[in-house]
């Protein structure tokens, strides 16, 4: 864990809820829970469209949490990409955060080099880039260790040594996603993996980035496994998908 850092939790709100109004009433229960929680930088990723509402909604001055898109298109603003959201105008709606090579995006082809030019885009601004990393099964090898490496070397390749305070490890073992009986990572395992990562960015960039770097988890976080994850597990926060969804079970 950083030393003196708050833990960053982040939900991330997928494909919910499917009304603004909806999601506006959520953010605003998130909200008032979040002014509890003084020693927790909490982020909330909804869908594109709700995110200026919801920013809006934040007030002005100190606020108790923060807004975050799911995703950003590799091209600039401008350019004939039917569909695609650049960086500036997420970034404009007050958007903080962007989470860039979630598995779920990933399985929809996202390769490597779109991740890595993502995450060049969201440098180019003053937002944070959460960078998603994970295998998608355990072999007894210890071969998923390698895919993580592999993974975090091709999404950095364009990241300068300036660039990393804006940079965010969310590690997500594809496996532990989603689950319905909600088993997420032991611990003990999580530990090891941290402790992985950690060594990876000083053995690449040095002491001072290794330790300036966050490394969160995410797969099937609840109420009930969050602080054993942190405390045992020694991340500097958590990325929570269906969890996040409701104000109560968020909180
Ligand atoms: C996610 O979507 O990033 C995630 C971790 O989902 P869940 O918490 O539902 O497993």
């Amino acid at each position: 864990m950083i030393k003196n850092k708050k833990p960053l939790i982040i939900g991330n709100w997928k494909m919910n809820p499917s009304s603004l109004v909806e999601a506006k009433k959520r953010f605003l229960l998130i909200k008032k829970s979040a002014l509890k929680y003084k020693n927790i930088d909490i982020v909330v990723c909804p869908p594109y469209p709700f995110i200026p509402v919801l920013t809006g909604s934040l007030g002005k001055g100190k606020q108790p949490l923060a807004v975050g898109s799911q995703d950003v298109s590799v091209f600039d603003e401008g350019q004939s990409k039917t569909g695609d959201v650049g960086v500036k105008m997420i970034e404009s709606t007050g958007s903080k955060y962007v989470i860039i090579g979630h598995s779920e995006r990933r399985a929809m082809g996202e390769t490597g080099q779109t991740i890595a030019l993502k995450v060049q885009q969201v440098l180019k601004t003053n937002m944070k880039a959460v960078i998603c990393v994970g295998e998608k099964e355990r072999d007894v090898d210890g071969g998923y260790l390698e895919i993580i490496k592999a993974q975090l070397k091709e999404a950095l390749q364009h990241v300068t040594r300036a660039d990393f305070q804006k940079v965010i490890i969310a590690y997500e073992p594809v496996w532990a996603i989603g689950r319905k009986d909600n088993v997420a990572l032991t611990s003990y395992d999580l530990h090891q993996m941290v402790v992985y990562i950690k060594k990876f960015f000083k053995e690449t960039w040095g002491e001072t980035i290794a330790s300036i770097v966050p490394v969160l988890y995410g797969g099937s976080v609840t109420g009930d496994n969050a602080e054993d994850i942190i405390v045992n597990g020694e991340v500097d926060g958590l990325l929570v998908g269906r969890a996040s969804f409701e104000a109560a079970t968020f909180a």
